[in-house]
């Protein structure tokens, strides 16, 4: 297997021309590296080829792992991609820069909360159940925009939409929609692309790819 800074150049380069070709520029959509289940010594040659965003799924990994690298490397942004409960709101809002996965009204009071206490709010993202699956997280689509309202009326930003189309089946339909679905609410944010359809995504809109495993090889 290539080394990172290899994988990094190669993700970035198909990143700029997937955006060169739906005359979009390839600087304006932020690259998440998703680093789960992999330690630092696997995450700092990524840092060192100057890779800055990156994306973990759960509170109780990022808290343990991202501290001491934020220390050696403090402009470092991280992004919380997976489901969260919300008693870990005031440590998730601590921690992240960015929060792609708020999905629900119980969620939104949460975060409100922490976001008052903490006098500080990352990044929000409201993440669809695109594919409208039983076993997924996210928002049902008729229940976005009460979902916003409340979060507005809540006090919290958000500035955006993320999804995960369901597995197996051509991803750009659903990557279409989360599109149409952040214009027609008027977010400018759309965080959807993963590994095997970054580019696609890209090509349909996306401003925030998550890219785990063309970076970091198979997850163990
Ligand atoms: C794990 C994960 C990714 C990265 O997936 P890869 O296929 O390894 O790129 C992206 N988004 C979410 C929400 C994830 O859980």
């Amino acid at each position: 297997m290539s080394d990172a800074a290899d994988r990094l150049s190669d993700v970035r380069a198909k990143i700029a021309d997937a955006a060169t070709r739906a005359q979009r520029r390839g600087d304006d959509i932020c690259l998440i590296a998703v680093s789960k289940t992999h330690d630092a010594a696997a995450i700092r040659p990524l840092i060192a080829a100057g890779q800055r965003h990156f994306g973990e799924n759960w509170v109780q990994e990022a808290a343990t792992k991202w501290p001491e690298l934020r220390a050696e490397t403090p402009d470092v942004k991280l992004h919380l991609i997976g489901q969260l409960q919300s008693n870990k709101a005031d440590e998730a809002v601590a921690l992240f820069d960015a929060i792609h996965s708020v999905d629900r009204s119980s969620l939104v009071q949460a975060l409100a909360k922490s976001c008052d206490k903490a006098d500080r709010q990352p990044q929000l993202f409201v993440q669809v159940n695109i594919g409208d699956e039983e076993q997924k997280g996210g928002c049902k689509v008729p229940d976005l925009a009460a979902l916003l309202a409340e979060a507005k009326g809540a006090g919290l930003i958000i500035s955006g939409l993320m999804a995960i189309p369901p597995a197996d089946i051509e991803p750009a339909p659903f990557f279409a929609l989360l599109d149409e679905l952040a214009e027609r609410n008027g977010l400018s944010e759309r965080s959807m692309g993963m590994s095997g359809d970054y580019e696609t995504a890209v090509m349909l809109g996306a401003t925030h790819v998550r890219v785990g495993t063309a970076l970091f090889g198979a997850r163990g």
